[in-house]
């Protein structure tokens, strides 16, 4: 039963009891009442019948004596002897009855002297009689005294009878007051007797109601609970702990194959049938949960089937704890989940197979751009190098020439845009940290897209004088990559009119940033497209890359750039009207103040210094198994006046190195017979066992993602240069070898 019940009940009694005593209570103290004022009755009733037979007694008493006056019989005057005993005891009585009367009292003393008196003279006439006879004169006189004490003493005996009956009236109108008084409290009792039963009847019925009600849901909810694991499928089990029993369902047993009808049993009937290898850490969960070690209880485990193979389980329970802390009950469903973990296994397997695949993918890609970009280094590089000579060609030439300049450099671009795609994906791309003039890289861009402009006959527009004499910190390269490609869109797909490159410096919530907004007046971009055309591979129309060409991984690049310097690229635009390309990025000011000029001085400085850097014998040795390479890494060693050799495979370079000194080795990756890795290894392995110094090795390899140059490293290279190969980049690194070199020496 619950509390609340009881608690009422309990108030109910305890109300019930409290009016019962006191209107039992009550009706006794009105009967003691009562009582009282009855007996004051009697009592007034005692005096008036007292003073009623006073009155005919004085009259026997008179009657008496006349009897004797007349007879002379003296049975009279005993007669009287005994009535006057009688009247003074009616007397004495009346006194005690009145005695808290004063009124009474004093009329009583009175009638008590009129008495004596009257008695008196009586006496004294019978004895007359008895002297003188019949006829003697005295008896007259005596007649009159006598009668006038007679009436004194009936006078007060009326007195008081009247008062008597007027006290009697008024205890009787009390009485009668204190009866009514009585009843009237009575059905009162009765009445609020009555509705407490009646309240206290509706109460339990009530309860009674709800109890009805509580229980007939909570038997709809185990038939529901029941229909529900039914349903599951799930067996169930209800273990007492503290007897060491177990309930078990029907189902616990059917799901393994065994005809068992709900039963009871032990923990061992269980544990018999779950897989070996399972039950040490099943009974470390359990025991776990039960001590309190782990909050919550659930556990996958193998169980025999009884054709012998074996089922996945999950079982989830739930203890019950006494005040204690000890576990009492534990009760939980056992559910068949062999095939979600069939399922999974073989999600693994697949994801296993689809990370392979995108490995492969990945090694394919590493693959793919090494194959390209041989080619495309000797072809830039040709390209490069006949541009230069270009004095000794013809007109037809030169414009073959300035072709195979520019599809180099549009095939070069996208290598380079689908290889720094594959980077960001995999989060293999190093921002650089250097300090460099921002307004450099403007000038840079905009002196070379403002061609484009100008062959579309569209006006450029540009202004950053504000970042003028800004340095930035930052990666020079990746912010020119964002630039070049939000102009180059803006030049692609306007038209008519021009295009406007501004750049600002903002302030946003104690963040400086760099704006640079591209602006143009080109064909616009539908809303719903805005998010579209920053993902990878996508553009706004599929009509567009008929009409302009493109990848659609300019912007994914891009922003992806932006968004890794902490910044971002936002877009305004209207359908034929133009678009505004914003990028914005935390400006990070250098402390150093760069050197204005040091773009176009460095490449003059570099082969100044590598000149003073060389002596006669200064020997380069490139191995490259790619022609169009050789051609153009000689162009730039004959440059410099060096001489070099050049070896094929590794094994051969392996060969050339043991005959003859080198001060530097040029060394490419991928070769047949040995590659640049085990050519490496090798030359300082005999090199560490000869006790010879060490031959600089600098790696040049196609593979530009990021793990290469670990491997280059790895593999004992001293420096890594990522094919195709820059021109600045090369002198760099053989100039810090030669330097090193002339130091040591
Ligand atoms: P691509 O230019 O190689 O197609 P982008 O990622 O640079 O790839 O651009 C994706 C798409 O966004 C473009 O194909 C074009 O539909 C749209 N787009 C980009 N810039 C502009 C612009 N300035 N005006 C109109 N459309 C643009």
């Amino acid at each position: 039963m619950d509390k609340v019940f009881i608690r009422n009940f309990i108030l109910f009694t305890l109300i019930l009891f409290a009016c019962a005593g006191s209107l039992i209570f009550g009706l006794i103290r009105s009967e003691q009442d009562i009582s009282q004022k009855d007996g004051w009755v009697i009592h007034s009733h005692d005096v008036i019948l007292t003073a009623e037979k006073l009155s005919s007694l004085i009259e026997s008493l008179l009657a008496a004596q006349r009897g004797y006056l007349i007879t002379g019989n003296e049975d009279f005057l005993k007669e009287y002897a005994a009535k006057k005993a009688i009247v003074s005891e009616r007397i004495a009585k009346l006194s005690t009855l009145t005695h808290n009367n004063n009124s009474q009292q004093s009329r009583l003393a009175e009638m008590r002297n009129y008495f004596n008196e009257f008695s008196l003279k009586l006496e004294e006439r019978a004895k007359t009689f008895a002297g003188e006879g019949p006829d003697s004169q005295h008896h007259l006189g005596d007649f009159t005294v006598i009668d006038g004490l007679r009436d004194d003493i009936m006078r007060l005996n009326r007195a008081i009878l009247s008062e008597e009956y007027e006290i009697l009236d008024q205890r009787f109108n009390l009485l009668e007051a204190k009866k009514k008084q009585y009843f009237q409290s009575l059905f009162v009792g009765v009445i609020v007797g009555t509705l407490l039963l009646l309240i206290f009847n509706g109460f339990l019925y009530n309860a009674q109601r709800k109890r009805r009600r509580a229980e007939s849901s909570l038997k709809s909810t185990e038939e529901r609970l029941a229909i529900a694991i039914e349903g599951t499928q799930d067996g169930v089990f209800d273990w007492d702990i503290e007897k060491g029993r177990v309930f078990y369902s029907r189902r616990f047993f059917e799901m393994l194959g065994y005809e068992r009808p709900a039963t009871i049993g032990t923990t061992n009937d269980f544990k018999a049938l779950v897989h070996e290898d399972d039950l040490p850490d099943l009974w470390d969960a359990v025991e776990k949960y039960l001590n309190g070690e782990i909050s919550e209880y659930m556990q996958d485990f193998r169980m025999k089937h009884e054709s012998g193979r074996s089922l996945w389980i999950r079982s989830r329970a739930k203890a019950l704890f006494n005040e204690k802390g000890k576990p009492t009950r534990m009760v939980g469903a056992h559910q068949d989940i062999t095939a979600i973990i069939k399922t999974r296994e073989k999600l693994e397997t697949e994801k296993e197979q689809a990370m392979q695949a995108n490995r492969a993918k990945s090694d394919f890609l590493a693959h793919m751009s090494h194959e390209i970009r041989t080619p495309l280094t000797a072809i830039s590089g040709i390209a490069e190098i006949l541009m230069k000579r270009q004095q000794n060609l013809d007109e037809r030439q030169k414009q073959l020439v300035s072709t195979l300049n520019s599809s180099t450099s549009a095939l070069k671009e996208l290598i380079n845009d689908i290889l720094d795609f594959s980077k960001i994906e995999s989060g293999e791309i190093d921002l650089e940290e250097k300090s460099f003039a921002l307004d450099d890289v403007f000038e840079e861009t905009i002196r070379m897209m403002s061609l484009r402009a100008s062959e579309k006959g569209i006006s450029f527009i540009f202004d950053y004088d504000v970042i003028k004499n800004i340095d930035f910190y930052g990666d020079s390269k990746r912010i020119r990559q964002i630039l070049v490609n939000l102009i180059g869109n803006a030049i692609k797909f306007t038209d008519s009119g021009g295009i406007i490159v501004r750049a600002s410096v903002e302030k946003k919530a104690e963040i400086v940033l760099l704006r640079i907004d591209v602006s143009d007046t080109g064909i616009g971009i539908a809303p719903e497209d805005f998010d579209l055309i920053f993902e990878r591979f996508k553009q706004a129309d599929s009509s567009v890359s008929r009409k302009y060409g493109g990848t659609g991984l300019g912007l994914a690049i891009s922003r992806q750039l932006a968004r890794l310097m902490g910044g971002d690229i936002f877009l305004s635009s209207e359908v034929h009207k133009g678009s505004t390309f914003s990028a914005l990025l935390p400006l990070k000011m250098s402390q150093n103040v760069t050197d204005r000029n040091a773009g176009q001085r460095h490449v003059k400085k570099l082969n100044d210094q590598i000149q003073s850097a060389l002596n006669e014998q200064t020997r380069v040795l490139v191995v490259e198994d790619y022609e169009g390479n050789v051609v153009v890494v000689g162009f730039i060693l004959e440059e410099l006046g060096l001489d070099y050799d050049v070896a094929n495979t590794g094994l051969e370079a392996l060969h050339l190195w043991e005959n003859k000194h080198y001060d530097v080795i040029l060394m490419d990756v991928q070769m047949p017979e040995m590659d640049g890795f085990a050519a490496t290894r090798e030359i300082h392995r005999i090199e560490d066992q000869k006790n010879m110094k060490r031959t600089p090795i600098i790696g040049m390899t196609a593979h530009a993602l990021v793990g290469d140059k670990d491997k280059c490293i790895e593999a004992g290279m001293d420096t890594y240069i990522p094919k195709p190969l820059v021109e600045a980049d090369l002198k760099e690194a053989l100039l810090k070898h030669l330097q090193n070199n002339k130091k040591a020496a």
